[in-house]
């Protein structure tokens, strides 16, 4: 089935899915909620699956069909009555909610169920929520109002106050790894990606270009120099690995990974982990001949290199300088 707001939903938070078609065959919707989560978990896509249970003429099972005229028109955010803002400038306006008001005042005269999506909640200034606050409280029964945040604790008290307030749950690991094995990500690059982040959104942006994959490949290349104690390790920084990043970020992340192909060297060392929770299952034959012949003095000096080499990043040293230092340091400490 190709992906809509409604399969997004059910793959992001199928429980909250669940309990919200439940409550809405009910008939015990609330008037207000207010959906806080991480980005990315699914909050505005739950909200569209409410709109659309509300409007579709083809409930199946308790659903929405996802293929009617109502369906298709709130998917494409081209229905009357499914209202949809987001911050304008980073800040919801009076003016924005004027224009709702004038929605609700419409409604409220015809009667028409309407529902109100409205994210970036904690970027409402006072004036807006005011104003906001005054109409969600008028009873008129066929009024639905969701607010979105991502950040709860910044969202103005008498918001959450009138409000049901639905916290969404993180993602499970078995979840980011499922939605980033149908995203077609690398095997060898998933353990990796999730040590550093659990955001989606980030890892996408990540990969454009296929950026972390090259950067991957680079720093597998640079551990295996080291291993063989080969010097080509101190050259390889110049020539491979200094043109693959590009901001501070890339630099960031290239050192990250460079901690992480030792912490999982650690690991093999002490024998705590499987080969398949390594963050680099393609370097398994490597690391685990190197954890075999190296004492754990090598292990813990190797390590702390690389804290070090942490601490100078912080302290804004050349980038270049930074790493091939620590090559040099890491190349005396491996046989
Ligand atoms: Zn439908």
């Amino acid at each position: 089935m190709e992906d809509n707001v409604f399969t997004i939903a059910q793959d992001k938070q199928a429980e909250l899915v669940d309990r919200f078609m439940e409550i809405i065959n009910r008939g015990t919707l609330s008037h207000a909620y207010l959906f806080s989560g991480e980005e990315g978990a699914g909050e505005f896509e739950v909200a569209m699956t409410i709109a659309m249970r509300l409007f579709c003429q083809n409930v199946v099972n308790g659903k929405p069909c996802g293929k009617c005229n109502e369906c298709r028109r709130i998917m494409s955010l081209d229905h009357p009555d499914v209202v949809v803002e987001t911050p304008d400038e980073r800040s919801i306006k009076v003016d924005q909610i004027r224009h709702i008001k004038s929605e609700f005042t419409k409604s409220a005269v015809e009667g028409n169920k309407k529902i109100f999506i409205i994210s970036g909640a904690e970027t409402m200034t006072t004036g807006a929520a005011n104003s906001l606050l005054k109409f969600i409280e008028e009873p008129s029964s066929d009024i639905t109002t969701i607010l979105i945040t991502t950040n709860k604790n910044i969202v103005l008290p008498t918001i959450i106050s009138r409000t049901q307030v639905i916290d969404f749950p993180e993602a499970t690991r078995e979840d980011l790894v499922s939605r980033l094995r149908s995203n077609g990500v690398k095997q060898n690059s998933i353990n990796l990606l999730l040590t550093l982040t659990n955001s989606v959104s980030e890892i996408n942006s990540w990969l454009e270009d296929d950026w972390f994959y090259h950067a991957q490949e680079k720093v597998e290349q640079w551990f295996k120099y080291l291993v063989k104690d080969d010097r080509m390790a101190f050259t390889f920084i110049q020539t491979d690995i200094m043109p693959v990043v590009n901001n501070r970020q890339q630099q960031q992340l290239v050192l990250a990974m460079m901690v992480e192909i030792f912490r999982d060297l650690m690991e093999l060392r002490y024998g705590a982990t499987d080969s398949d929770k390594l963050s680099f299952p393609g370097l398994v034959k490597v690391l685990t001949t190197q954890a075999e012949r190296i004492s754990s003095h090598q292990v813990i000096d190797n390590m702390n290199i690389l804290l070090d080499t942490n601490t100078s990043f912080k302290g804004n040293m050349n980038f270049q300088n930074i790493l091939e230092s620590t090559t040099l340091k890491l190349l005396d400490v491996m046989v």
